[in-house]
């Protein structure tokens, strides 16, 4: 994999790679060089404050002056997108540091969901009460400056997901923990790996501000999934979900380019969740996780398409 960069100042969602080290056992048998177009792009050798310092810190800015901002891993399983977000030093951490370094001065409060099979579950209640959340849209009164602008005044409510204020970074430590463990608890208890479903948190930052982080699901392919009806479940409601958020990017950049394509927002829960978080003035960044090797350079390619 080649690290070529190229910058598109136009785009909406900043689209950037990182290519992990080959763990223990793996072999590095792929000695072909390709280049694919990414904002940015991650050598093993990167680190992820690296990743954090160059793309995620200016938009914090944003979140600090009111705007919406979403982050997202994609990959396989086993490309490094959980320890890219909630690694020893993932970007959470970087974030949740970033937030708090002004001593506190800011309101600051998070949900934690996960979307599984298409559904959204709260994972900041105990899993006993573990259900199914409504996904509301309210559309404010006003006209519309521009009608190609699918999301003017639409507000996405979820009624009954919990919010919790949080005073300082260990108090974030705490819930967000007990939220990783109802993940996989969750999990466990549907026979499924924690990896089967997207999970979103959200800080809300002052009056305005608003912060989604994704640890998405794997993006493998069915083959891999075996006859299993729960797996072959999950993956079909993986792979809607997440084809519907490729051309949901692939919308918006193209639109922010002039061509004023109809925004495919309703085609997922996932993207519904996040329409009035990935169009109007919203930014986004997409790290695309990479594998190295043979074994991942069908994923790879699907990846970076
Ligand atoms: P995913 O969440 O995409 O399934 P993980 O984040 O769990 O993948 O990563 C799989 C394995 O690779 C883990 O053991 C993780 O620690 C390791 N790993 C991933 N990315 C890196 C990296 N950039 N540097 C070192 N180890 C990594
Ligand atoms: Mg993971």
């Amino acid at each position: 994999m080649a690290t070529t960069s190229t910058s598109t100042s136009t785009a909406r969602v900043r689209v950037i790679a990182r290519l992990r080290p080959p763990l223990p056992g793996e072999v590095c048998d792929d000695g072909q060089t390709q280049h694919y177009p990414f904002h940015s792009a991650y050598t093993p050798h990167d680190t992820s404050a690296a990743l954090f310092t160059r793309d995620v810190l200016p938009l914090l800015n944003n979140v600090l002056g009111g705007s919406t901002v979403t982050i997202f891993a994609y990959g396989v399983t086993s490309s490094g997108k959980t320890h890219t977000m909630q690694g020893e030093d993932g970007i959470i951490g970087m974030v949740v540091d970033e937030l708090f370094k002004g001593g506190g001065e800011l309101d600051i409060s998070m949900s934690y969901l996960e979307l599984y099979l298409d559904a959204p579950y709260d994972l900041l209640v105990p899993p006993t009460q573990r259900r199914k959340l409504q996904i509301l849209s309210t559309v404010s009164r006003g006209t519309n400056p521009n009608p190609k602008n699918t999301t003017f005044g639409h507000t996405i409510h979820l009624p009954h997901l919990s919010t919790h204020p949080i005073s300082s970074v260990a108090e974030f430590h705490t819930l967000y923990q007990r939220g990783v463990r109802h993940r996989s608890t969750g999990a466990t208890l549907l026979n499924s790996g924690s990896s089967r479903s997207h999970a979103v948190l959200t800080f809300y930052v002052g009056a305005k501000g608003k912060l989604h982080l994704l640890d998405l699901a794997g993006s493998e392919n069915n083959n891999l999934t075996g006859n299993d009806p729960q797996r072959m479940r999950e993956s079909a409601a993986i792979n809607t979900s997440l084809s519907a958020l490729g051309q949901v990017v692939g919308a918006l950049n193209e639109k922010s380019g002039g061509s004023g394509a109809r925004i495919p927002y309703r085609s997922s829960n996932l993207t519904r969740l996040l329409s009035d978080a990935l169009g109007g003035t919203s930014l986004a960044l997409l790290i695309v996780c990479l594998a190295p090797g043979i074994k991942f350079r069908g994923d790879l390619v699907r990846s970076v398409k």
